[in-house]
C-alpha cells in the first residue's frame, strides 16, 4: 500500500492492518531512484504475504538491497535470516541489536519472556542472521536520493533505533516501537524496558521536526504525526506515564 511518494506499507500484523502474519510489525518499503530498502523485517511467518504485497505494489522483492532494523524484538527482526536467503540485503541494526541477532539469543531479545506470556508459539525461534552494519546515533544512510538518519531511542528495549527519513515531499519519523498514535508508548514487563531511558528518548524525538509518524504498530500519521510524539513527551515531562499500547 503506497503511503507517500517514497514509502509503502508491505506487511502488517494484528496490531495493524492484518496484511501479513498476525505477528508482524509494520514493514515499510522505502523506494527511491530504483533502490528499495525495508524498514523492519517482520516475524518471518508472513513472508509469502509480504512478497505478494510488494509485487502488488509493483515492487520487485529481488531489488531490496538493505534492511534497516529498529530493534531485536522478533516481530521486527525475526525475518532477517529469510530475507538474507531471498535477496542477501545489507542488514543494518544497532550494536546491541546486532549482537543478539547474530546469535539468535531468545532471552536477550525478549522472545523467551514473550513465549511465557503466551504471545508466540513455543516452537518459534529467532534464526541467527549476520548483521553487516552496526548503526549508532546520527549515522546517515542513503536510499536513492533520500537520507535516513539513525536516532538512538532506548527504553522500549535496549539498542532501539528510530530513523528520520528526509529528502522527499515530507520528513518522516520511522519510529519503531517508541511512540504510537495518540501518544501511546509500549511498556512491557521485560528486563530491558527502562522508563527513564524511554522518557529521554521520547523527549529527544520531540526536538526533531518531522511531518509523518510511521510507527511499528497501529495507525500511521502521514502529515501531522509529530503531535503524537509531542503528546507522549508532554506526559513524560509532567512526570506521568503516557498511555500504554499493551492493555489487558
Ligand atoms: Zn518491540
Amino acid at each position: 500500500v503506497k503511503l507517500t511518494p517514497d514509502i509503502y506499507l508491505v506487511g502488517s500484523g494484528a496490531l495493524g492492518f492484518d496484511m501479513s502474519s498476525a505477528f508482524d510489525c509494520h514493514i515499510y518499503a522505502i523506494v527511491n531512484s530504483g533502490e528499495i530498502a525495508l524498514l523492519d523485517a517482520g516475524s518471518g511467518l508472513g513472508m509469502a504475504d509480504v512478497i505478494r504485497n510488494l509485487e502488488d505494489d509493483g515492487l520487485d522483492p529481488a531489488a531490496i538491497t538493505t534492511v534497516f532494523v529498529t530493534h531485536y524484538h522478533i516481530d521486527h527482526a525475526g525475518a532477517l535470516a529469510r530475507w538474507r536467503e531471498l535477496t542477501d540485503p545489507t542488514v543494518v541494526a544497532s550494536q546491541t541489536a546486532a549482537a543478539a541477532i547474530r546469535t539468535g539469543d531468545a532471552r536477550t531479545v525478549g522472545l523467551q519472556a514473550a513465549k511465557e506470556g503466551g504471545f508466540y508459539p513455543d516452537d518459534y525461534i529467532l534464526v541467527p542472521c549476520q548483521v553487516d552494519v552496526e548503526a549508532s546515533g546520527s549515522d546517515r544512510f542513503s536510499v536513492g536520493e533520500l537520507t535516513l538518519t539513525a536516532l538512538e531511542t532506548p527504553g522500549h528495549c535496549d539498542g532501539h533505533l528510530s530513523f528520520l527519513l528526509e529528502g522527499s515531499d515530507r520528513t518522516s519519523l520511522l519510529g519503531g516501537d517508541v511512540v504510537f498514535w495518540g501518544g501511546r508508548i509500549m511498556l512491557q514487563n521485560i528486563p530491558d524496558c527502562r522508563i527513564d531511558e524511554y522518557a529521554a528518548s521520547v523527549t529527544s524525538l520531540a526536538e526533531h521536526a518531522f511531518d509523518a509518524l510511521l510507527p511499528g504498530h497501529l495507525t500511521p500519521s502521514l502529515r501531522d504525526g509529530k503531535r503524537h510524539v509531542d503528546a507522549a513527551a508532554h506526559a513524560f515531562r509532567s512526570l506521568a506515564i503516557p498511555p500504554n499500547l499493551i492493555q489487558l
